[in-house]
């Protein structure tokens, strides 16, 4: 992708999580506090109303900039969650300027990591990790079997897609909805569900312009 992938990336976000925001807190009203929705709504427009600034930045400190938006102005846990996981994926970009395979997925491993230590969690609990894990897998394998960029990224949609399914009938262990003990099973998790939605809003950002 060209070296604005950063801003193509960033408002793809916006406008996903803008278009979803509804949705996203109602299924946090049922294992939640119903709120998921705006806290990713609320960090997504700051994003975007810093996109003039963030636009001037190259992509590493662009992202790293719209990690600590979203870290100072969500309240809920998605806020220092999904800003841990782009300040180290900005931290990870370092100097890059064009976006690869390879470099997706450092961002994105570099990314999860943070999110595991931010929320002392893992693949398992019922939580957003429980998609970006498997897309970090994802494209790790893409990476190893030098897949082109479009099918990697269809590769890492697929595992996004199983990976939000496979939250529904766990039992919630991390945040809000572990409160709900076996009341959490039978719902998709609202975290993952933001995730998912992310993920194949760039993956279909990829597709579009290899
Ligand atoms: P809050 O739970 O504070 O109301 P949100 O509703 O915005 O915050 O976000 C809830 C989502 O955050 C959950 O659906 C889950 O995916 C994610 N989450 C909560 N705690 C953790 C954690 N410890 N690790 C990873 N993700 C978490
Ligand atoms: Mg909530």
């Amino acid at each position: 992708m060209r070296s604005d992938w950063h801003r193509q990336a960033l408002d793809a976000a916006v406008r996903t999580i803008d278009t979803h925001a509804e949705a996203l807190s109602e299924l946090d009203a049922a294992i939640g506090d119903g709120d998921h929705g705006i806290n990713m709504k609320r960090g997504f427009r700051k994003i975007a109303e810093a996109s003039g600034e963030l636009a001037s930045l190259p992509p590493g400190p662009a992202l790293h900039k719209a990690g600590m938006t979203l870290v100072m102005s969500v309240g809920g846990a998605s806020g220092p969650l999904y800003g841990s996981l782009l300040m180290a994926m900005g931290k990870a970009a370092g100097e890059a300027q064009a976006l690869d395979c390879r470099l997706a997925s450092n961002l994105v491993a570099a990314g999860v990591a943070a999110v595991k230590s931010r929320g002392k969690s893992d693949a398992g609990a019922k939580t957003m990790l429980d998609v970006l894990v498997p897309v970090e897998t994802a494209l790790r394998q893409a990476v190893e079997s030098d897949l082109a960029p479009a099918e990697a990224a269809r590769c890492a949609r697929e595992a996004a897609e199983r990976g939000l399914e496979a939250t529904r009938p766990m039992l919630a262990t991390k945040g809000r909805a572990s409160f709900l003990g076996e009341r959490s099973i039978g719902h998709l998790d609202p975290g993952a569900m933001s995730s998912y939605l992310l993920v194949k809003a760039l993956c279909e950002l990829v597709g579009a312009r290899p």
